[in-house]
């Protein structure tokens, strides 16, 4: 655990993102995580969907579409805000980094959102983590009635 910083989503987001991992089975899904970081931790103000433009025979990874990614930081240079992490799923896994998420090239200091769907009945379990050098440290998730 990274001391006692918490990633803060609303419930309505959360469900959303379970939604999206649902909807895009058998692949991943994949988005973006808007927000804040503050004393406490990170706040997500808002989720944004994006295709999952990975190569079609690769259902174990994810790939942000590039052209979601730059109308977002457009958006946020003109509106303020922050891109303060991502999302996606693993439709037969466990909410925890894999080893094709290590390799991803994203910075560090951002937060990763994975949503887990297991079973002939989808059930989800999500996990939050912050990508640091070394890897991924486990954060604690808390689920906010509203937006934070
Ligand atoms: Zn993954």
């Amino acid at each position: 655990m990274a001391a006692d910083r918490a990633l803060r989503i609303a419930a309505h987001d959360l469900a959303a993102i379970v939604a999206a991992a649902r909807n895009a089975l058998p692949r991943e899904c994949c988005g973006l995580l808007l927000g804040r970081e503050g004393e406490g931790g990170w706040y997500v103000t808002e989720i944004v969907d994006s295709p999952n433009v990975a190569p079609a025979d690769r259902q174990d990874r994810f790939e942000i579409d590039p052209g979601v990614l730059i109308a977002v930081q457009k958006r946020l240079r003109r509106e303020g805000g922050a891109m303060i992490g991502i999302y996606h799923s693993h439709p037969n896994g466990r909410p925890t980094p894999s080893q094709t998420d290590l390799a991803q090239a994203w910075q560090t200091g951002k937060i990763w959102l994975i949503a887990a769907l297991s079973g002939e009945e989808e059930v989800a379990s999500v996990g939050a983590f912050l990508r640091t050098e070394k890897g991924f440290s486990s954060i604690s998730l808390i689920r906010e009635e509203a937006r934070p």
